[in-house]
């Protein structure tokens, strides 16, 4: 088997500059301590993009990301690129990546850390233990559904857009969140609005078709209405959730504030392909789920975590590498455990340090452990 692992890294704009070096310093040092040949390739994207090439996602950069065996991305945009054209704004530049790396499963984990238990805005009680798998559809549904516009209209205009899902599209990510709660406690809901929606009618139909593969998972149907409700009534009823493009959007974001710390959270982005070589893993883009925070860039404040815990789904996900993904996430568990905060989760009682520290003391618990 091919033992070098091929990663492109795309820091991107703001705090991209600064979180992805850690991120990529926690993977050299899990690579040293475990003997696996990590090959990391950088290059630019989004904002900085457009300021170096003209375009946020130039031809060498998307090169490099369809020949890596996966992405490895900070965040894209900023005040300075706002006023540009829609077409080249630096976010453009995601969806590009999305389309072009064929990357239709959006995977993002909510878990609460105990000592964390303080900065959700829900109560202890309902919160801890929460640990839930968020799969959303990424290419589909009524995001990219034709016919869309807004036309002239009885006087007036229309607006509209399709919501449209073929059998194909509904079995894969079906096929995606099977498999992902089969590696966790076993349970899967399947969100539509199919009492309303026919073509999530459809969903609920063929999600059920799928089942029939993973008789060892317990599945589940809830309409997306109720869903939104019972994430902040009882969030620890949820393993794994799978759902469509928008309603993925909200519900990811919803049950991502459960905790309340968007330094935290990492997400990962799949595909079908397979790495060379490696046919049970897939290629994908991972990132933190937050964005470039311009207003604290440059500063050593950003929180490095949801990118070092991107990292450590990347082992998981594309590369097989389960014991060093869980290595990565105990010891951010330990540094939180010792009370060291960046500002943005600080709280009484707790140690104030800087992004390069918090990147520097998960090594050191990476090699401790
Ligand atoms: P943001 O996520 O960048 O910031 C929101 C707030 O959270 C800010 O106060 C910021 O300081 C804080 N924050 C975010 N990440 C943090 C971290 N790791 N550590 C500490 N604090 C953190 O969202 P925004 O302010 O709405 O957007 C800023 C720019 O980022 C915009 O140009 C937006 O388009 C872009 N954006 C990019 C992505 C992406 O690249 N995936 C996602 C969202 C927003």
């Amino acid at each position: 088997m091919n033992n070098e692992m091929h990663i492109a890294v795309l820091p991107g704009d703001g705090i991209g500059q600064e979180i992805i070096p850690q991120a990529v310093a926690v993977l050299e040092a899990m690579g040293k301590k475990l003997g696996l040949a990590f090959g990391f390739e950088q290059a630019v994207v989004g904002g900085c993009a457009i300021d170096q090439e003209g375009v946020p996602l130039p031809d060498e950069t998307l090169r490099l990301a369809m020949d890596a065996d996966a992405v490895l991305l900070g965040a894209v945009g900023g005040p300075k690129w706002e006023g540009l054209d829609y077409a080249i704004r630096p976010e453009r530049a995601l969806l590009g990546l999305r389309e072009k790396l064929g990357l239709f499963a959006n995977l993002r984990p909510a878990v609460l850390y105990p000592m964390m238990a303080d900065a959700s805005t829900l109560k202890r009680e309902v919160i801890e233990g929460i640990d839930l798998m968020v799969v959303r559809e990424l290419t589909g549904g009524i995001y990219f559904g034709q016919p869309r516009g807004v036309e002239a209209f009885e006087g007036g205009e229309r607006g509209f857009n399709t919501l449209v899902y073929t059998t194909k599209e509904i079995e894969r990510i079906a096929r995606v969140a099977f498999d992902v709660a089969r590696k966790r406690r076993k349970k899967l809901t399947s969100i539509d609005k199919a009492n309303v929606l026919e073509s999530t009618e459809l969903w609920r139909r063929v999600v059920t078709q799928v089942h029939q593969d993973y008789p060892d998972v317990a599945l589940s149907h809830m309409y997306v209405d109720n869903c939104a409700m019972q994430l902040v009534r009882n969030p620890k009823q949820f393993d794994v959730i799978v759902t469509t493009n928008m309603f993925g959007d909200i519900l990811s974001d919803e049950a991502a504030m459960l905790t309340g710390s968007i330094g935290l959270l990492p997400s990962a982005s799949l595909g079908s392909q397979a790495i060379a070589g490696r046919p049970e893993c897939l290629k994908g883009m991972y990132e933190p789920i937050h964005g470039s925070a311009p207003d604290i860039a440059g500063k050593d404040m950003a929180n490095p975590l949801a990118t070092i815990l991107s990292a450590a789904m990347m082992l998981k996900y594309s590369f097989g590498l389960n014991e060093a993904s869980t290595q990565i996430e105990t010891a951010v568990f330990k540094v939180l455990a010792q009370g060291f905060r960046t500002p943005d989760i600080a709280a009484e009682g707790t140690k104030q340090i800087g992004t390069e520290e918090m990147g520097r003391r998960v090594i050191d618990q990476i090699k401790a452990l």
